[in-house]
């Protein structure tokens, strides 16, 4: 039995709740309940969180006061009264983001967020800690359909260690440890000689689970595959967050790990939005938000099961609401049930980011997970980066294994243009990928906008 996981439980967590009124047991609790409600049962329960918030926003949040006239309509039907709320993109809330905020709310009793700090300007918003508590419960949630407790120990396989102060670096070790069980393997640093010493690192912390971003995970299950070294200790799951998990990645991971890797979908400004059950289905937390699905293009709704922009209204942010908010995800939602028996509805597929969607020259919009497969069946490239620059013009990195060759390019090259059209590709060798200011190493990247 593991000590630290018996104190989280028995008693750091029955303290916060006293001394601070921390609900997330609560919220699991109930969280537990609604997964099997029927699809009425989840609508009515929805129905009545969203007229509560609509009628606060448009009462409360000045960039919603134009919204009063849809009083009456919020209380007859409320999904109806949402379909005429505005979309919110990211560039219109940064134009104005105090404009959201409720004028009930304390700023200084609030959750700052940031996020977006890679490209343009960062996005600054608010939080009730209700919120964040109800992001975590639906985390919890997600974990124990593996069989994972608060508490429980974690290995995080991270991208690039956070920049702290020493004496920081110290604090937050401690509060890792301590109020989560849980300690921090930086993945980019890694060096294939050290590898023995964070396996023996993982194994003599016995996690129940490991958590991480896809590729810091898929980087560190590929020098154990390489060196044939495997985990003594047995694992209940690895849990991908932050990224894209693609195919080949899962592949790759389960077989290093000797276990499922479990997708955990969320965001920094969407909170947790789906966790996959062990049957594989991508379950989204319809308790904390309504979803929807527009088109990329022309941003109208989608037919059920077509891919678009996921588009979020959080129901329990009243500090600062963000009504039917933009995210640049690309989902598609699965009309099909899951073996499970849990009624929460599936996502069929997270397609990646708007931004690692290309467009090609005829117009159509080619996956970034398209260029991932061309560079699987070259054996001899190691690691790759494409960038497109323009429309027709497309830059590509490739750090090399020693048997690449000249044709090896050609035929990338070949298999971009047999979507693209005929680009302009500008194809370096490189010793190594720099991640991106997040941490993490982004594949395919679109620097323009799409076009509307
Ligand atoms: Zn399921």
């Amino acid at each position: 039995m593991n000590l630290t996981a018996l104190w989280i439980r028995h008693v750091a967590y029955p303290m916060m709740e006293k001394r601070k009124g921390n609900r997330i047991r609560t919220y699991l609790q109930e969280l537990s309940q609604t997964e099997k409600l029927s699809n009425h049962e989840l609508r009515r329960w929805q129905e009545d969180h969203l007229q509560k918030l609509l009628l606060h926003a448009i009462t409360q949040v000045p960039a919603y006061k134009d919204q009063q006239a849809l009083t009456d309509l919020i209380t007859r039907d409320p999904f109806e009264a949402l379909s005429q709320f505005p979309l919110l993109t990211k560039d219109r809330f940064k134009e104005d983001q105090e404009a959201y905020l409720a004028k009930t709310a304390d700023k200084n009793a609030c959750i700052l967020n940031r996020t977006g700090g890679s490209t343009g300007k960062p996005m600054t918003f608010y939080m009730d800690r209700q919120t964040v508590e109800h992001y975590e419960a639906a985390r919890f949630r997600g974990l124990s359909w593996s069989q994972i407790r608060i508490g429980d120990p974690c290995v995080m396989i991270w991208g690039s260690p956070i920049e702290l102060s020493a004496q920081a670096q110290r604090k937050e070790r401690f509060k890792e440890r301590i109020l989560k069980n849980r300690i921090v393997i930086p993945a980019f640093d890694l060096k294939k000689d050290e590898l023995p010493h964070y396996i023996k690192r993982i194994e003599s912390y016995h996690p129940r689970y490991i958590y991480g971003w896809a590729s810091a995970l898929a980087l560190f299950a590929s020098f154990m595959l390489e060196k044939n070294i495997r985990l003594s200790v047995p694992l209940h799951a690895v849990v991908n967050t932050g990224e894209t998990l693609y195919p080949h990645q899962r592949e790759l991971i389960e077989k290093a790990f000797a276990c499922k890797v479990i997708n955990e979908y969320g965001a920094r400004d969407g909170g947790i939005i789906a966790y996959e059950c062990p049957k594989g289905g991508l379950h989204t937390t319809v308790e904390n938000a309504v979803y929807e699905v527009v088109d990329m293009q022309t941003l109208q709704p989608v037919a059920p099961g077509e891919k678009g922009l996921l588009v979020v209204t959080d129901l329990h942010n009243y500090v600062m609401p963000r009504i039917r908010y933009v995210l640049t995800d690309v989902v598609a939602f699965s009309p099909s049930s899951c073996a499970c028996g849990r009624t929460l509805p599936l996502i069929e597929a997270i397609e990646g980011r708007e931004n690692d969607t290309f467009v090609a020259l005829d117009g159509s919009y080619i996956n970034g997970q398209y260029f991932t497969n061309i560079a699987r069946m070259i054996l001899s490239i190691q690691q790759f980066q494409i960038i497109q620059k323009s429309r027709d013009q497309v830059e590509l990195l490739i750090v090399p294994h020693e048997d690449f060759t000249e044709q090896d390019i050609e035929k990338f090259k070949e298999g971009i243009r047999l979507r693209m059209g005929d680009v302009k590709i500008d194809a370096k060798r490189v010793t190594a990928i720099a991640p991106a200011a997040s941490g993490k190493l982004l594949v395919a990247m679109r620097e323009f906008p799409l076009p509307r």
